[in-house]
């Protein structure tokens, strides 16, 4: 059987199984990674978007604040004296130093009504007041924007937190960032009165590059904030422009922000994708067992499916199984035959009795091994029995004749098995199709009937069927239905007894039993025709003490005469055949050495073990061997030496060319001498006439039986038979 799905069954178990669940986890993991950094993404976003408002938010406040802290210098009435008076130690004291200490303003100027600088604070010190022109461009615009709202008396921007109008923007000044504020100095009290537009001016200005950096760094935690003429270019950084009132960028504020999505996400990502791991490495752990255990489950499936369809004893694909094959071949058949070839060992029964089931197994697995190595790869062999097999052949008749041939021949071989040396045989029956079916049934069927004609032909031989056969095999069913009817009726079945006379007293010194059947319908069947399909069948041995009872019990009136019974080879296989024999003597009364039992040739030459014990036993308690029908089996006269009997019954065949056939009478006088070489006694069988009884008589033979002195006779005629008359002299 194929083991091809063994194979393939890894890649399918990684498509249909592993796959897709690695897939699907595999597409979890990647999702929710996906919302974590798209959630991360946005809380960076918001975060980044506060913190730029943030930065935006305190520089517009601290705009508010240095205007703011003018106020508590520049709306008072002692400015506007000293600003007047130009008093220079005053106004550094008030409007220059002191607010460069208290409130961090880098530079500080004082204008008078013509926007002529008067007072100058830089670099942490009064300066002289001409510095101004330094930075004179780039405030005019917001001193002119102020003179202009004092001159039209525009105090919309005065609350109670603001205490006077004021111009503010963010410009580059002196190569930095600044706030510059510049505020008008007026009285507090409105004790000192100015015309409107003609005020004293106090510009202040915080850089942006400076101190605030690291107020910003320390109050709100940004990262590496500084200055930059540029945005910052790194995708890294943040960077917040600084807005003139006009909408000029001046430059950015850039600092490494605060990403508190990606700082969750990078605490997060290694412990989720420790997890995810996890979660795969469990996922592979339950497939991989998952695996194991429908991989075990479908071996044990397979090895189920491959129980049901092989023999178990020599791994042979069974009946169920060659059906099938049989079936497929025969739809897919061309043009060549393809035959049905049945097979059955000869003798199988008596190695299996006589050595045990273990050699019979062991004989079995030899011969199956035998077969394999003798048919063709494709060609297919079942064991379906305990000695049976059936094979299904394809190719030309020639061929399938040629393996026929092999076969019988290597069945034919000695088997060595366990020590002991057996000698089987095969005997083999084919039916081919077309010629004889095209249906399986009726194909096994044939190729059955073709093997039991060889069986009945001398087994160790191969036939294909015929139509005849059937015919045969019919007969041969009617006759062992009707035999066995006939075993349970009492008026069918008779023993009739054929006289033996010696040749020397003309007297007879005994008879031989032979059955006769009486059929209802069909009449006297003849021994020759039922005896081997009793033997088939096993009917022999219920026939056979039949007989031999019969024969007993009716011999122990006949005084001195022997009586001789016909015994089967079947039966001396049987090893309580002996036993049974002695039964029926113990029970009749009659003396062993008045029985004289006839084998066959062949059962006397291809003795099994069972047969040799039981006629060794049966010698001893002295009954009489005989050797039936002697020149019509395998042996020669040479074998006669070796043949362990007490007598040789000479074939008709050769009493019958007595006094015509020169070489007849050769063969019967060396019969009858090497018999008496031997001391064995000798009967001729078949004497009709007077010149064969004078020319076996001339030769020596001892004893005679044939129709020329009696036929077999029922017993009450034999024991109604008168006395015969004293021998002649
Ligand atoms: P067999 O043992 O050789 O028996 C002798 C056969 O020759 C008998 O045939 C007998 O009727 C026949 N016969 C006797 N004299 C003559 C003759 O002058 N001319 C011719 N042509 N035939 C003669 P039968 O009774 O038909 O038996 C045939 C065979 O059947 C026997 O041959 C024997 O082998 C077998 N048989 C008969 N009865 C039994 C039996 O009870 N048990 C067994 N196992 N075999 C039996
Ligand atoms: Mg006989
Ligand atoms: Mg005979």
């Amino acid at each position: 059987m194929s083991k091809h799905t063994q194979t393939s069954r890894p890649s399918h178990f990684l498509l249909t199984r592993a796959l897709p669940a690695l897939i699907v986890t595999i597409m979890i993991g990647v999702g929710v990674l996906a919302l974590l950094a798209w959630s991360s993404h946005e809380t960076d976003r918001i975060s980044l978007d506060r913190q730029a408002r943030l930065v935006e938010l305190v520089v517009s406040q601290l705009q508010t604040a240095v205007a703011h802290d003018q106020e508590s210098a520049t709306v008072w009435d002692d400015s506007v004296t000293m600003a007047r008076a130009g008093d220079q130690n005053w106004l550094n004291n008030n409007l220059g130093q002191w607010m460069h200490d208290y409130f961090g303003i880098d530079g500080a100027y004082v204008l008078d009504p013509a926007d002529r600088p008067v007072f100058a604070f830089t670099s942490g010190a009064m300066a002289d007041p001409s510095v101004y022109s330094d930075i004179a461009d780039k405030v005019a615009p917001l001193v002119k924007a102020l003179r202009e709202k004092m001159r039209d008396g525009d105090d919309s921007q005065v609350s109670d937190t603001v205490l006077s109008p004021g111009v503010s923007d963010l410009v580059v000044v002196r190569k930095h960032p600044a706030i510059v504020s510049v505020k008008p100095i007026v009285s507090d009290t409105g004790a000192l009165s100015q015309a409107p537009g003609h005020e004293y001016f106090h510009v202040a200005i915080r850089f942006l590059d400076g101190s605030l950096i690291d107020e910003l760094q320390n109050d709100y935690l940004f990262a590496d904030l500084h200055f930059s003429w540029t945005p910052g270019s790194e995708p890294a950084v943040s960077s917040q422009p600084l807005k003139s009132a006009k909408g000029e960028i001046i430059g950015y504020l850039v600092w490494h922000p605060y990403r508190p999505g990606s700082a969750v996400m990078a605490n997060v990502v290694p412990v989720l994708v420790a997890v995810f791991l996890l979660v795969l490495i469990v996922i592979a752990v339950f497939l991989i067992l998952h695996h194991r255990r429908s991989e075990e489950l479908k071996d044990s499936e397979e090895q189920i499916r491959y129980l049901a369809l092989h023999d178990p004893l020599t791994g042979l694909p069974n009946r169920l199984n060659f059906n099938n094959e049989v079936d497929q071949a025969l739809a897919l058949r061309r043009h060549e035959p393809i035959a049905l070839v049945y097979l059955d060992l000869d003798r199988f029964k008596q190695v299996n009795d006589t050595l045990g089931h273990p050699m019979g197994d062991a004989l079995i697995r030899e011969f199956s091994q035998r077969l394999q190595a003798t048919v063709r790869p494709g060609d297919i062999i079942a064991r379906i029995g305990g000695d049976e097999f059936t094979i299904l052949l394809r190719g030309e008749i020639e061929e399938i004749n040629r393996l026929c041939e092999q076969m019988v021949d290597v069945a034919r071989r000695p088997f060595e098995i366990d020590g002991n040396t057996v000698f089987v045989g095969v005997s083999i029956g084919a039916a081919l199709a077309p010629v004889d079916g095209v249906d399986r049934v009726s194909l096994l069927r044939k190729a059955d009937v073709a093997l039991y004609y060889s069986k009945t032909t001398g087994r160790a031989r191969y036939s294909f069927f015929t139509q005849e056969m059937d015919q045969t095999i019919e007969q041969r069913r009617q006759t062992e239905a009707d035999l066995r009817l006939a075993l349970r009726a009492d008026d069918q079945l008779q023993v009739h007894y054929q006289p033996i006379r010696s040749a020397r007293t003309r007297r007879t010194v005994g008879y031989e039993a032979l059955l006769r059947w009486k059929h209802p319908e069909r009449g006297m069947i003849s021994p020759e025709l039922f005896i081997p399909v009793a033997e088939e069948t096993g009917l022999i041995e219920a026939l056979g003490a039949r007989v031999l009872k019969d024969a007993c019990s009716a011999a122990v009136n006949w005084q001195a005469m022997t009586i001789a019974v016909n015994v089967s080879g079947v039966e001396l296989d049987n090893p309580e055949y002996a036993a049974k024999v002695q039964a029926v003597l113990a029970e009749t009364g009659l003396l062993p050495k008045r029985l004289e039992l006839e084998i066959t040739e062949t059962t006397a030459t291809g003795e099994t073990d069972a047969a040799v014990e039981n006629l060794r036993v049966l010698r001893e308690i002295g009954v009489q061997i005989a050797i039936d029908d002697f020149g019509t089996g395998f042996s020669s006269l040479g074998r006669l030496q070796s043949l362990n009997v007490d007598r040789i019954k000479i074939d008709r065949s050769f009493v019958r060319g007595l006094g015509q056939n020169i070489n007849d009478a050769a063969i019967v006088r060396a019969i009858v001498d090497l018999a008496h070489a031997k001391g064995l006694k000798t009967t001729a069988e078949g004497v009709e006439t007077p010149l064969q009884d004078e020319g076996l008589t001339r030769i020596g033979c001892d004893d005679l039986q044939g129709f020329l002195y009696s036929r077999p006779l029922p017993r009450l005629e034999v024991d109604r038979l008168p006395p015969e008359p004293d021998p002649v002299p």
